[in-house]
């Protein structure tokens, strides 16, 4: 199996793979810029190279690389639609130079007027067209807290899957299923028996080979509540049992994991502590 973290890219794009070391990952995800700004700098060739070469040597993979948070890809303003477009082919070039295998992205919020789907489809194909990316960096739609939002509800993933691979982009897109929100949005993740129930839906809906990671995160919000809040493994809602079943269910477990919560320096549970949990949930 594969679990993994967030780490920070602070001080260098290579001292991120020294932070996924530290903790003991598999795996890792970054984000390749600040996720709260628009503006970064481009990257320059000392910095790529610093980075995949500690990549290569530490054999830590897959990589993710997370959207910022403010590019909304189901925007129904104009500008705000064609600035997300951009923020999403940029990071697809950024990836493809960083050698980053998939970009997760959020699907943004259409602000009621249910269209975002289509603009999601949009965002993609455009992006990918122009992109030089294509084979070699993956997109991964991220389920979202809330069942009534964009994303909220599998369907909605499945159809914008469907569209982009109808355009010609096969294995261009897949799925990535964040643990807090699917339970946050109504897919009950406490048991064996709610798991097995979850994962035959995203089968049914989407595919099993679609989802290709998880964000392992608990659950602070309660069952359906459409609260996107993170939790640490075991403290939450989902719970160990719920965590148990999920890191045991044999179609989960070739998908490489991710967790997402609290790494704070200071407080008495970060990432190691929460790896241990979910290596030990997992034996
Ligand atoms: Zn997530
Ligand atoms: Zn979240």
């Amino acid at each position: 199996m594969k679990i993994g973290a967030h780490v920070s890219i602070a001080g260098g794009f290579h001292k991120s793979v020294k932070r996924a070391l530290d903790l003991g990952c598999d795996c890792f995800q970054i984000f390749t810029r600040s996720p709260r700004m628009w503006k970064y700098k481009p990257l320059n060739e000392k910095t790529i190279t610093l980075f995949k070469e500690a990549r290569k040597e530490s054999g830590l993979g897959p990589l993710v690389s997370h959207m910022p948070y403010l590019p909304n890809l189901s925007s129904p303003e104009k500008e705000m639609f064609e600035k997300s477009s951009e923020a999403l082919y940029d990071e697809l070039q950024r990836c493809k130079k960083l050698g980053v295998e998939y970009i997760c992205t959020h699907l943004g919020s259409d602000k009621g007027d249910g269209k975002g789907e289509e603009r999601v489809v949009k965002a993609i194909i455009s992006s990918i067209e122009k992109s030089t990316a294509k084979g070699e960096v993956m997109l991964l739609l991220e389920n979202t807290a809330a069942r009534s939002r964009i994303g909220g509800d599998l369907k909605h993933i499945a159809n914008i899957i469907e569209k982009v691979e109808e355009r010609g982009f096969i294995r261009q897109v897949g799925f990535l299923m964040d643990t807090c929100h699917a339970f946050a949005a109504g897919y009950d993740l406490r048991t064996e028996e709610a798991v097995e129930k979850t994962v035959e839906e995203i089968d049914t809906i989407i595919g099993i080979n679609k989802l290709h990671a998880i964000h392992a995160n608990d659950s602070k919000g309660e069952f359906g509540s459409g609260k996107d809040r993170h939790e640490h493994i075991s403290f939450g809602m989902i719970g160990a049992d719920g965590f148990k079943a999920i890191l045991h269910h044999k179609k989960l477990r070739k998908v490489p994991f991710y967790l997402e919560t609290h790494d704070k320096k200071g407080d008495k549970i970060g990432h190691k502590q929460n790896l241990a949990k979910l290596r030990e949930l997992a034996l």
